[in-house]
């Protein structure tokens, strides 16, 4: 039976990117092949909020999840893949995950509910247990899944195979696999070489709905999403481009939405919000 190691798994509302507003469950794994501890930081700069917490946490161990503090800077979901917080994400056998998955929706049965694959970085190893996962009785009736990746990650042929089976035509209903593509630009604190691959994010059109969805602050980081779009483009990108203010916490998100918004009229993408802020106040679990 395969695993997963499991960080969070909660229902909420989509808060952004195509699906924002749509009841989704969220399966959050464990791993990340970044830190992107430049968030919310001048430049050159690094946060050191998440090592923070987790000397807090080596001195008095929080005891679950929702126990641990946010961070104004920085990944938000930096619990994900400190290796600190490890201890935190159990490895799950997929038969009582998928049941877990289940029996947090409102009905105890798939409807309109789209699953979100996030992270960390879900496109890591754990693609080799996902058709493990999906195959389970209890999620047959699903229809739509989003990864949200950082668009560094390769599918391994077997997946790609599993994923062409998942969406096949079929009498009941249509499946669609979306990819939302979160590359990271320079203000995330990754260099570029390792953060933009449009190679890769071009393979996955062959596997799902694409999109691009980069985190901007200033005028710098915009010129830095459109030299990341232009070399996806020339790659073979067709799929559309959302810009989504940074902002882990309402007082830094509020600060620069109606600005992002503003850039994102002016050169004819998409804006993202970021629901879970204003709603939730970004709390672990939602
Ligand atoms: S890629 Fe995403 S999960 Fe990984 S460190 Fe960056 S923001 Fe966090």
């Amino acid at each position: 039976m395969s695993k997963i190691k499991v960080s969070e798994l909660f229902y909420s509302v989509q808060g952004e990117g195509r699906y924002m507003g749509v009841p989704s469950i969220f399966l959050r794994t464990y791993g990340c092949n970044f830190t992107c501890q430049g968030f919310g930081m001048p430049q050159g700069k690094l946060s050191k909020e998440a090592n923070e917490v987790a000397v807090m946490h080596a001195k008095t161990p929080f005891k679950d999840y929702k126990d641990l503090p946010l961070v104004s800077t920085g990944c938000d979901s930096y619990a994900s893949w400190h290796p600190d917080f490890k201890d935190l994400s159990p490895m799950v056998n997929v038969d009582g995950l998928a049941q877990s998955i289940v029996d947090i929706l409102p009905y105890k049965e798939w409807r309109d509910e789209h699953l979100v694959i996030t992270g960390g970085e879900p496109l890591l190893g754990w693609q080799r247990a996902y058709p493990d996962l999906l195959e389970q009785e209890c999620m047959k009736g699903l229809k739509e899944i989003t990864f949200e990746t950082n668009g560094t990650m390769r599918l391994t042929s077997a997946f790609k195979e599993y994923l062409l089976k998942w969406q096949m035509p079929n009498t009941e209903f249509n499946r669609e696999i979306t990819f939302s593509v979160s590359a990271k630009l320079p203000c995330s604190g990754e260099p570029w070489k390792d953060a933009i691959k449009p190679g890769v994010v071009v393979d996955y059109q062959n596997y799902g709905y694409v999109y691009l969805k980069f985190v901007v602050a200033t005028e710098e980081d915009l010129k830095d999403a459109e030299r990341a779009v232009d070399e996806y483009r020339a790659a073979g990108f067709t799929g559309p481009v959302y810009i989504m203010p940074v902002g882990g916490v309402e007082r830094v998100y509020t600060l620069n939405n109606r600005a992002v918004a503003e850039m994102a009229m002016r050169k004819g993408w998409r804006y993202s919000d970021r629901l879970q802020v204003p709603l939730f106040k970004n709390e672990w679990g939602t």
